[in-house]
């Protein structure tokens, strides 16, 4: 008999596999293979030590360790909650009232996703419009479209992005009657994942004031995702987004323990307007009732012994050392091409945003990507990161965080001799024909 198929849901059906999963998986199934595409944190400086002696402390009191492998609360632990707004006022250089923040304002999720997926959830239904910039983190616009939202782009600088196009974008919708399905407008603030540019501060204050503006049929919610905030290595610094919004009403601040301090712990947390609060913990109800406590309260240890503080300081100056690595050889390697190519130098974060001369298209499907796995370095194929056509097909994300030196330099070299094998290869142009023309997959 045949068995039919199930029934899967509009959302289920709306949902396309994360590039990343891809990717993840060519990096594993071929161990020579450096990988510049992973977005995973570096190995070296994970803090064992710190969590070996955190977790003894909790369990070799009965008590404590008792109530850290309970389960804790759906908002998340009350003194973590305390001590992470703390964090933010300290980064803020300011009081919790300056940014109309309480502890009852922060929750903490499992990573940063959940916030962004519950906050979304929240606010969007199918057809309604989110805003992100183009460049943007396509996990995210992976669960933009699950939602069914319609994602509309503005181009970004290396300001980001560019506020005068969106304040040009959302008159269009006001006047095309379309500004009350405008939910979301999305900024990766610092050191974006996938450019490594940060938004400026007066861009910061025009977001803020062109959500409050255009607030007409119900609040647009400007969505900070800080993931890679404290992750500076040089260069200037940026006040929050939520700087410019003193009344907590047009802002939500999402943020995380996995770059700063551990991945596997999967703990980050969010700053949301009063009245998001409790729809927020009825979400997180049915998601989990409550993230990892006992990660939580490590983490609580952590924040307020001081070790967080010098572990961050220590995970900074190793990205630092790769950021270097990457940024040098791609001036060796590519220095003499900087007319066609050219990369940006992140002050932060783990990324670096690669441009190839526009005939070569860097796609999964394409010669360069294939004669890149032949040569043994992976990258993510820029065009990715688009939420909206015709997206790019000339861009590349580089990632140093996972790659020890070494073989970012390696990485480097190997896909520097795959982009001049495409610049020279088309007999007719001289120009990269290949990249087009011959397929792999
Ligand atoms: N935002 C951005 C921009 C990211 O790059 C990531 C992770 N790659 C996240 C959010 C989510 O990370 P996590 O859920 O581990 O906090």
């Amino acid at each position: 008999m045949k068995v039919p198929g199930f029934g899967l849901s509009d959302k289920a059906l709306r949902t396309r596999e994360q590039p990343i999963s891809y990717l993840m998986a060519a990096a594993v199934g071929n161990p020579d293979l450096i990988s510049l595409a992973a977005g995973l944190v570096d190995y070296e400086s994970l803090p064992i030590e710190v969590s070996h002696s955190l977790s003894g402390q909790i369990l070799q009191d009965a008590k404590a360790g008792r109530i850290a492998l309970q389960y804790g609360t759906t908002p998340g632990l009350k003194q973590l909650r305390e001590a992470l707004l703390a964090h933010l006022c300290k980064m803020e250089e300011c009081e919790a009232a300056d940014l109309g923040l309480t502890a009852d304002n922060c929750v903490v999720t499992a990573g940063s996703q959940q916030a962004l997926y519950i906050i979304s959830d929240l606010l969007v239904n199918p057809g309604d419009i989110v805003i992100t910039s183009a460049p943007t983190y396509f996990v995210y616009t992976g669960t933009l479209s699950s939602l069914g939202a319609e994602v509309l782009t503005v181009p970004m600088d290396d300001s980001g992005m560019r506020t005068d196009l969106l304040e040009e974008l959302l008159e269009d919708l006001e006047r095309t009657g379309r500004l009350d399905r405008v939910k979301i407008i999305y900024e990766v603030s610092y050191y974006q994942n996938p450019s490594g540019l940060s938004l400026s501060t007066e861009r910061r204050e025009h977001m803020v004031r062109l959500a409050r503006r255009f607030s007409k049929h119900h609040r647009i919610l400007v969505i900070d995702d800080a993931a890679y905030r404290e992750l500076r290595y040089d260069g200037p610094t940026w006040p929050g987004i939520k700087r410019f919004d003193p009344e907590n009403r047009f802002t939500a601040t999402c943020m995380t323990f996995s770059k700063p301090f551990a991945a596997g712990y999967k703990t980050g947390y969010a700053f949301l307007p009063d009245d998001l609060v409790d729809p927020f913990l009825q979400q997180k109800g049915n998601h989990d009732f409550g993230s990892c406590n006992f990660a939580q309260h490590l983490i609580h240890r952590a924040l307020n012994d001081g070790t967080y503080q010098t572990h961050v300081e220590k995970v900074r100056a190793a990205y630092r050392l790769k950021r270097d690595a990457m940024v040098d050889a791609l001036a060796e390697c590519m220095g003499d091409l900087r007319d066609e190519v050219s990369w940006t130098r992140p002050s932060g974060g783990l990324y670096v945003w690669l441009t190839l001369p526009e005939c070569i298209d860097t796609g999964r499907d394409q010669w360069l990507f294939g004669r890149c796995l032949e040569k043994g370095v992976l990258y993510v194929p820029g065009a990715y990161c688009y939420a909206s056509d015709p997206a790019p097909i000339n861009r590349i994300r580089l990632s140093y965080g996972v790659v020890d030196p070494t073989s970012i330099r390696e990485g480097v070299r190997r896909l520097a001799a795959a982009v001049r094998e495409a610049l020279q290869h088309d007999p007719a142009t001289g120009r990269g024909g290949a990249a087009r023309s011959q397929p792999t997959a």
